[in-house]
């Protein structure tokens, strides 16, 4: 895997997690696809090795480093893993995010510590079933009951639907405003109403709990509506380049993932008394992929620096989420056809990663709603 020039601190980071990766997650993997989820035992333990909260205040259990990097990291040593079933990037670059930014003192310190932690695991609810690219559109509803809210609707596709304890959920205060008439509030395990539906049967991500959620009147206190009421959706667009850069982070983890172990194939495989690489269409593939690992991973890297420096534009990060992403499908594809028969069975990582990889252009804003994005930036 090409050299990222980490700092020390970084190269110290990475080391850890890779340990932590190699020893909690890759023996589990099987089993955690059998059972449809991870353990929470390894939330705990990734949450005791300060995985979560990397740029949470120290007073409030995180690590207070503000450097997308190290989260850029953990997604890397994931991939490296294997392991795309554990959520973490969920918590970190989702949920942490909208708790720092818009959470009040008290919900800080209500929240956050147990979120570093990992004793209370995080997601992001905005999906419904009638739609997901249209958000304005959303039709959970949550009506002002004075001291409380009475939220009812429902939520789909929820990454870590099941294990979530503190779940962001974007509903409609005020019917008649569209966009303007969301807000985001904060349902936790155990209310009354509030009821997980089945875990989803997907085609990859296996080991993810990604489910349906469903409301039926809630009682929510006033105390969990985050930031203030009629500015979520305001709030998510702000968040989302940030999600789609962590997406874009797992893109180019597995196309550098999957060339490396490729070019390894190729170089092992023969075919007509001669490796399959020093053929002159896969070499030439080897070398075109090459070249877009190369681009790809320094566009990342610039938009990191940019985000890190609170410069990227949500333009700019959808242009790495639908290229980067793009990428990944098509150097997967490339991939496994140099595998032959073996690129097809399961068992090897070059299969996995292709059903795994299917969802990147759709979640987090389909490529075509990326493409809207920029061509509105471009005036159109
Ligand atoms: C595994 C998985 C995990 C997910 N995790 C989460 C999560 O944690 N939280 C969450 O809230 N959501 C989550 N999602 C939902 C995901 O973000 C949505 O599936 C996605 O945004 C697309 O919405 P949709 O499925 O309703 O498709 P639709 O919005 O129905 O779109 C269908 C098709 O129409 C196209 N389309 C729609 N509008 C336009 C347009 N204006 N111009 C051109 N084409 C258009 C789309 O690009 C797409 O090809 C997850 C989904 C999956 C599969």
């Amino acid at each position: 895997m090409k050299k990222k020039n980490l700092t020390e601190e970084q190269m110290i980071f990475q080391d850890a997690v890779r340990t932590f990766m190699d020893r909690e997650c890759k023996p589990n993997n099987a089993q955690w696809e059998k059972d449809g989820m991870v353990s929470r035992e390894v939330w705990l333990k990734a949450g005791a090795n300060n995985f979560f909260g990397i740029d949470v205040p120290e007073e409030y259990g995180g690590m207070g480093i503000d450097d997308f990097r190290y989260n850029t990291i953990l997604i890397e040593e994931s991939v490296r893993a294997e392991n795309p079933g554990f959520g973490h990037s969920v918590q970190n670059d989702l949920v942490v995010p909208y708790l720092i930014r818009h959470c009040n003192e008290e919900q800080k310190k209500r929240w956050l510590p147990k979120i570093c932690s990992g004793e209370t695991i995080g997601a992001l609810a905005m999906t419904e079933p009638s739609g997901g690219s249209d958000l304005a559109a959303i039709k959970t509803t949550a009506k002002d009951m004075g001291d409380h809210y009475l939220v009812n609707g429902s939520k789909t596709f929820i990454t870590n639907g099941l294990l979530s304890d503190l779940v962001i959920v974007a509903c409609k205060t005020d019917s008649k405003h569209g966009a303007h008439g969301i807000s985001l509030i904060i349902l936790e395990r155990g209310m009354k109403g509030f009821e997980r539906g089945k875990k989803l049967h997907k085609m990859g991500q296996i080991a993810q709990d990604t489910a349906e959620m469903f409301f039926k009147d809630v009682k929510v206190p006033k105390e969990n509506l985050l930031g203030e009421e009629g500015k979520g959706f305001y709030y998510m667009m702000e968040s989302l380049p940030k999600e789609r850069l962590s997406i874009a982070a797992g893109s180019i983890a597995v196309i550098e993932f999957v060339l490396e172990l490729t070019i390894k194939y190729c170089h092992e495989r023969k075919a007509f008394g001669q490796k399959i690489g020093s053929f002159q269409n896969s070499k030439f593939k080897l070398a075109e992929m090459a070249t877009e690992a190369e681009i790809a991973r320094t566009f990342y890297d610039q938009c990191v620096f940019e985000l890190n420096d609170k410069k990227l534009t949500p333009e700019k990060a959808a242009m790495a989420k639908w290229w980067i992403t793009e990428l990944e499908l098509k150097v997967v594809d490339q991939c496994l056809q140099l595998h032959g028969g073996y690129g097809y069975i399961l068992e090897y990582p070059i299969a996995k990663a292709y059903v795994n990889s299917r969802v990147q252009t759709i979640y987090g804003g389909t490529t075509e709603i990326m493409k809207e994005i920029i061509g509105k930036s471009l005036g159109f």
